[in-house]
């Protein structure tokens, strides 16, 4: 995993300014880089660090790392909007379940299987996969066609008794 000097660089190079907000904001990022944060777990990690720091200032700060593909921004079922680190992460593409909304990170074989299916196809290389897939993990795949199979049950039932009237 990168180290935070590593995305000071970043920052540098993209001409951004390195302040106190910002490093903070940064090592807080990695500290968490496996998980989903929310808005206000960033809130209230900067705040307790650094009472008083602006929350606009926190959100132009997540938005620019946005940019930079430090973080990805992640829309979670009942949970709402996340940030995940992906910085150094080939793979950027999860899987949310739209029912129990477990998270899931697509794997390296699938990754490379869209990326030589985009070479063959568009003739398009060296592509950074950041994807996300909004459908049913599979044990709520399985309840829910369960579900669908009793309804097109009884959908079939009552057309049968509809005909025979
Ligand atoms: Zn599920």
């Amino acid at each position: 995993m990168k180290k935070h000097k590593d995305l000071i660089a970043v920052l540098k190079s993209n001409e951004m300014r390195i302040t106190p907000a910002r490093r903070l904001l940064l090592q807080f990022i990695l500290d968490n880089s496996s998980k989903q944060l929310s808005l206000k777990d960033v809130h209230d990690f900067m705040e307790e660090n650094m009472p008083g720091v602006d929350r606009s200032s926190i959100y132009r700060n997540l938005e620019a790392f946005k940019k930079l593909d430090i973080i990805q921004e992640l829309m979670l079922p009942k949970l709402g909007k996340r940030f995940q680190y992906v910085f150094d992460r080939k793979v950027h593409h999860f899987f949310i379940c739209k029912a129990c909304g477990k998270l899931n990170k697509g794997n390296k074989a699938l990754f490379e299987k869209v990326e030589s299916a985009l070479k063959d196809v568009h003739g398009f290389s060296k592509a950074n996969l950041s994807v996300v897939f909004y459908g049913y993990c599979s044990s709520c795949g399985k309840k829910t066609a369960q579900k669908e199979a009793t309804r097109s049950a009884h959908g079939a039932l009552s057309e049968a008794q509809q005909s025979m009237r």
